[in-house]
């Protein structure tokens, strides 16, 4: 189902056009209400009239992380303050928080955004949609709340935490979509199993999941567990929040990034060049509509790449593949480059282990440990010792074979790994830093 049938299917053509207008005006206005940008302007001897196609943005600055640390609460808001009418903020995992500032005109964007990526997981107004993201400074609570609420759906905000109640609300009131992380959604279904709910007997039929990064594997773990189609949606508070790509129901092969609101690159992480449709790089989203804080060229860290190659569903907007792992979450063992989730593809691989795992590095006499923990399910607990000895040995056998790194593995007992309400917490690192 699409939402907006006219802008979903845009022909590239009439697509490019619309983003070169308002990449224009977007250089525009940065250009004269940002001092930030003015000043990059300038040291990159360029003005809002140098850009004439798309292949200018080249010529344009990145923005960073870092900047709207520099620039911490409001320095790159691109109004007065008394535009905006709702601020987020993202904490993260180090340094100061990333605030972020909408107008009433963002925040219909972004229910604009999120309802297509709603229709395009199958959502109508017929739906009871569950919402267990966390709501508050969090964009995603309220970022599903609206996109569900534009498609007429009916909304239970029921946020994070208080899971076995929240079971019960999703077998009381009927709902049939469910939109959390992907670890939550596990969570949710264990306490489901712990309070005598079964999943099996609800009417839930879709998964809206997103916010960190999840396997394919994982993906089959919880359509098996839950009886319901998992959607991969995509986003991130600096640019808008959840909503700014997601999965069609239709082909399930990547997220139609909303193109004629963001504006995406994928350059080589390192060089910072523009990489080619088809290769894996970082992810550089420019806004083309946000007024409250408009991002130029903004490094989101994601690894993934490009296909624009016409989808199965009719939309036009090019896809995204499954985020790949984030450059800052890439663990560097021993020299080797290692990212969680190719860990986790490993992991889900393996009959009887459950997505609950954590990877703890440390340093032991000047050499980096690696080791990871893995929950086992209720029936590969009761094996023998023997054999679940043997597993051990086979996943790090694998490791080593696939990742090149050497680790320890360690089956836990099932739910002796911290559950969490939000995003997981995968990296363990005890590294000293220096
Ligand atoms: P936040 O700033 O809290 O909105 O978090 C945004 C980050 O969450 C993104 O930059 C990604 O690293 C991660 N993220 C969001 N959605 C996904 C997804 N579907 N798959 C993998 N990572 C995701
Ligand atoms: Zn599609």
């Amino acid at each position: 189902m699409l939402f907006d049938i006219r802008q979903e299917t845009l022909p590239r053509e009439d697509l490019e056009a619309l983003q070169l207008r308002r990449l224009r005006d977007l250089c525009g206005r940065i250009h004269a209400n940002v001092p930030f940008y003015r000043k990059r302007f300038e040291e990159a001897g360029i003005s809002p009239a140098s850009i004439n196609s798309l292949a200018d943005l080249r010529l344009l600055p990145f923005t960073e992380k870092q900047d709207l640390r520099d620039y911490y609460p409001f320095g790159l808001f691109a109004v007065p303050r008394d535009h905006i009418v709702r601020l987020h903020a993202s904490s993260g995992t180090t340094g100061k928080a990333v605030v972020v500032g909408y107008t009433a005109r963002d925040l219909d964007h972004w229910a604009e955004v999120m309802a297509r990526s709603m229709a395009a997981a199958g959502v109508n107004h017929a739906d009871v949609v569950h919402v267990a993201y966390g709501y508050g400074l969090f964009t995603g609570g309220l970022g599903a709340h609206y996109g569900a609420e534009r498609v007429g759906a009916t909304v239970v905000p029921a946020s994070g935490g208080a899971t076995r109640r929240q079971a019960h609300l999703l077998r009381d009131f009927g709902a049939t979509v469910l939109c959390a992380t992907p670890s939550y959604a596990l969570h949710l279904w264990e306490a489901a199993r712990e309070t005598g709910v079964d999943f099996a007997t609800l009417p839930l039929r879709v998964g809206i999941f997103g916010a960190e990064p999840w396997s394919e594997g994982m993906r089959r773990d919880i359509e098996e567990k839950m009886g319901i189609t998992a959607i991969n949606i995509y986003g991130l508070s600096e640019i808008m929040g959840p909503g700014v790509a997601s999965e069609c129901a239709e082909a399930r092969q990547g997220m139609h990034l909303w193109e004629d609101h963001f504006l995406p690159e994928i350059i080589d992480p390192v060089t910072g060049e523009q990489l080619p449709p088809g290769e894996v790089g970082e992810l550089v989203l420019t806004t083309l509509t946000k007024e409250g804080i408009p991002l130029l060229r903004y490094r989101t860290r994601d690894l993934t790449s490009l296909d624009y190659t016409p989808c199965r569903c009719g939309r036009t907007h090019v896809r995204i593949g499954r985020i790949q792992g984030r450059s800052d979450d890439m663990l560097i063992i021993r020299g080797v480059n290692v990212f969680p989730q190719q860990i986790e593809g490993i992991l889900m691989e393996s009959e009887g282990l459950s997505p609950n795992y954590q990877i703890i590095v440390d340093r032991v006499d000047n050499l980096d440990t690696l080791e990871v923990h893995v929950e086992m399910d209720e029936n590969l607990f009761a094996d023998e010792i023997r054999k679940l000895q043997m597993l051990e040995k086979r996943l790090q056998k694998n490791i080593k074979e696939f990742l090149g790194v050497t680790a320890r593995v360690r089956l836990a007992e099932p739910r002796s790994i911290e559950r969490s309400e939000g995003k997981a917490r995968r990296i363990v690192d005890k590294r000293p830093r220096d």
